[in-house]
């Protein structure tokens, strides 16, 4: 994600917000992309604000105690964080719901029954769904380790310069630092380093992967290198690769690679040797905290225009407020959306389609727009349900547009 321009989430540690708002990436990210997640983060201040209340638990309220028993709020993009002793493990940022997949899904609801393209979302919807589940299954494991030894943060996309690298997890701490790279992948894996290359075979059926070692070497690396060039000081980063999938069967040409490639059940077991290599710490805990604080701030989320990527134009996708029941086209009737087929009445099903229009077009939208994509007549009608939403309004009067509040993790 790039700059929160709201400033809001400053924390104890002054951190303050991400001003980098660099959106560029690889697949060539527009400037109206980063719109799209500038807006975000207003929301999701809202929304920490939100939450913050919600649990009875304010900055303010809890300084001194929080001092005392050692807790800590941190409070950076979405969500606030309040980890302390009695919790089990220090995950500094939590793995969320990925965005591509909400951006997938939208999409898939917006396709026409038979439009050519919906064999292949519904394909990387499948791969996207089986990567997340095979990293949050690593979560399991990652609750066996001992909690007051490391700062867990997931998910990590940060620009080095050159190129951004992704980060599955990285525990850090005071010693070392140790990068997971999560693969769920079920069948017989072959894996041949001394040609970079891994072969996947399932029911007769060959695929070719890219050499995972080769791939957290490059993450070593770019790390090491990150950390070195923010700080003055160098620490050992080791890298794992994990096969999360029970039906994985790993066939390794080299023995010596079991030293980076194995199954994710026993990375409590092998995290405890990597820690007998490492027994001198190269970090005091500010040193660690900083060093996480930065990282979780350089942090960018990819901003995936789908539509782009499939070469799908907005004209294709189908307008209109569908049933959550039967997925039948729905009509606004005495202040309801009416199923044109089932008959069930809800108030609310705009919301997802709206929501299905930010991720896949604009993260605002006009009263005309609106009109037309939910297929309401009434400016009147359209303009309450609008500012029902609750998100910001931006320009005036004909040029109002209305921002799109979308769901974060
Ligand atoms: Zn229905």
């Amino acid at each position: 994600m790039s700059a929160d321009k709201s400033g809001v989430s400053a924390d104890k540690s002054g951190v303050s917000a991400d001003k980098s708002g660099v959106s560029a990436d690889k697949s060539g990210v527009s400037a109206d992309k980063s719109g799209v997640s500038a807006d975000k983060s207003g929301v999701s201040a809202d929304k920490s604000g939100v939450s913050a209340d919600k649990s009875g638990v304010s900055a303010d309220k809890r300084g001194e105690s929080a001092d005392k028993s050692r807790s800590h709020i941190y409070f950076f993009k979405e969500r606030i964080i309040i980890t302390n002793k009695k919790e089990k493990r220090m995950i500094i940022k939590p793995r969320i719901y990925p965005l591509r997949l909400r951006k997938l899904e939208a999409l898939l609801r917006r396709l026409p029954l038979h439009h050519p393209k919906k064999t292949l979302v519904q394909d990387a919807i499948a791969r996207t769904r089986a990567g997340y589940q095979g990293e949050r299954s690593l979560d399991f494991h990652l609750n066996f380790i001992p909690p007051k030894d490391y700062l867990i943060i997931n998910d990590l996309r940060i620009f080095d310069g050159q190129h951004f690298f992704q980060l599955d997890t990285v525990l850090l701490s005071k010693k070392f630092i140790l990068i997971l790279e999560v693969k769920n992948i079920s069948g017989s894996l072959y894996l041949n380093s001394d040609i970079h290359q891994l072969i996947h075979n399932s029911n007769g059926k060959e695929e070719s992967f890219p050499d995972p070692i080769l791939q957290i070497e490059r993450q070593q690396q770019q790390l090491t290198k990150w950390i070195e060039d923010r700080f003055s000081t160098t620490i050992p980063v080791e890298a794992l690769v994990l096969f999360t999938n029970k039906h994985a069967i790993l066939h390794l040409k080299n023995d010596k690679d079991s030293a980076s490639v194995m199954k994710s059940e026993g990375l409590t077991n092998r995290l405890n040797k990597i820690e007998l290599r490492h027994d001198t710490s190269q970090l005091t805990a500010d040193q660690l905290n900083s060093m996480a604080y930065r990282l979780i701030q350089s942090h960018q989320d990819l901003q995936q225009n789908l539509l782009e990527s499939f070469g799908i134009r907005e004209s294709e996708l189908l307008l209109g407020v569908y049933c959550s029941t039967c997925s039948a086209q729905m009509v606004w009737v005495k202040r309801k959306w009416q199923c044109s087929s089932c008959g069930m009445r809800f108030t609310d099903s705009h919301i997802q389609a709206l929501q299905d229009y930010a991720y896949l077009c604009h993260p605002q939208i006009s009263n005309k727009q609106a009109r037309k994509y939910l297929g309401i007549r009434s400016g009147d009608t359209v303009k309450r349900l609008l500012v029902k939403l609750g998100g910001k309004k931006i320009g005036a009067n004909k040029d109002r547009e209305y921002e799109i509040p979308l769901p974060m993790g």
